[in-house]
């Protein structure tokens, strides 16, 4: 892995080692080389791989705004207070990831939707966390997606940690309409052809959604009462492996929240 190298113009990418969901095991955090850079996602709590992306950001020639975080889960924000202290620099985040990670020691500064940092722009993007943020220059049509997409892993949307399947495919469609032309996801390489990407996700999920809505159907009728998400969980995903179906049961209580809220299903 040849790390740091630039992606696209004015951005650097160093992945780092984290305990993240497989089959991803790395985080992407990168430099925005802007008049001062910010360094998105402080995300690894190992020992080495922090001394690595420390020694990395110290060796930028330019002076450091602060590192921000895009959401609260850990392979995004457990070194977050931790390079935010070494580096001196404040901690960047939405007030709803702040609320569920630590930040003792760190000077902390709220993002809202809109905000500017330099040639970049602070979007909110809740679904996958509720304070999950992305970040778009507007002139290079670049994205950093944060979680809400990657390249080659499963986004899980867990409604016991705060993910909101309609909220989700929301920001999904609102990001599609940015017409990137490139996407910098925090697992996986850049994605070069946004629009295909964004599309399958959202075709993907509502094929998934009439799925959950069919099994729901028929084991209602089987049991005389509303089916558990667990007794969804096979029916809706025959084609996943077994060993994804306890994200798949997140999953599915995530789709029911949004059909039930929809009425397009009864609670009892
Ligand atoms: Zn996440």
């Amino acid at each position: 892995m040849i790390r740091p190298r630039d992606v696209v113009p004015g951005v650097a990418l160093f992945p780092v080692r984290t305990p993240t969901l497989p089959p991803a095991t790395h985080t992407n955090t990168f430099a925005l080389l802007g008049d001062e850079v910010i360094l998105v996602e402080p995300a690894t709590p190992y020992d080495d791989e922090r001394a690595a992306w420390l020694e990395w950001a110290q060796s930028i020639d330019r002076p450091i705004g602060g590192v921000l975080v895009t959401h609260h889960h850990v392979d995004h924000a457990s070194a977050a207070a931790f390079f935010a202290r070494a580096l001196s620099v404040p901690l960047l985040g939405h007030a709803l990831t702040f609320e569920q990670i630590k930040t003792e020691g760190a000077e902390l500064r709220e993002v809202h939707e809109g905000d500017r940092l330099g040639s970049w722009e602070v979007l909110h993007t809740p679904g996958h966390a509720a304070g999950h943020i992305c970040l778009f220059d507007r002139q290079r049509r670049t994205l950093i997606a944060g979680d809400m997409v990657a390249n080659g892993s499963t986004i899980i949307i867990p409604p016991e940690d705060g993910g909101d399947m309609a909220a989700y495919l929301e920001q999904l469609r609102r990001l599609d309409d940015l017409q990137s032309t490139t996407v910098l996801p925090a697992h996986g390489e850049p994605i070069d052809d946004p629009a295909a990407l964004f599309g399958y996700y959202i075709k993907h999920r509502l094929m998934r959604e009439e799925k959950v809505l069919r099994a729901w159907e028929s084991q209602r009728a089987k049991l005389g009462r509303a089916p558990t998400a667990a007794e969804i969980v096979p029916l809706a995903y025959e084609d996943t492996p077994v060993h994804l179906w306890p994200i798949a049961r997140s999953a599915t209580e995530a789709h029911l929240i949004k059909l039930r809220d929809e009425g397009r299903i009864s609670a009892g």
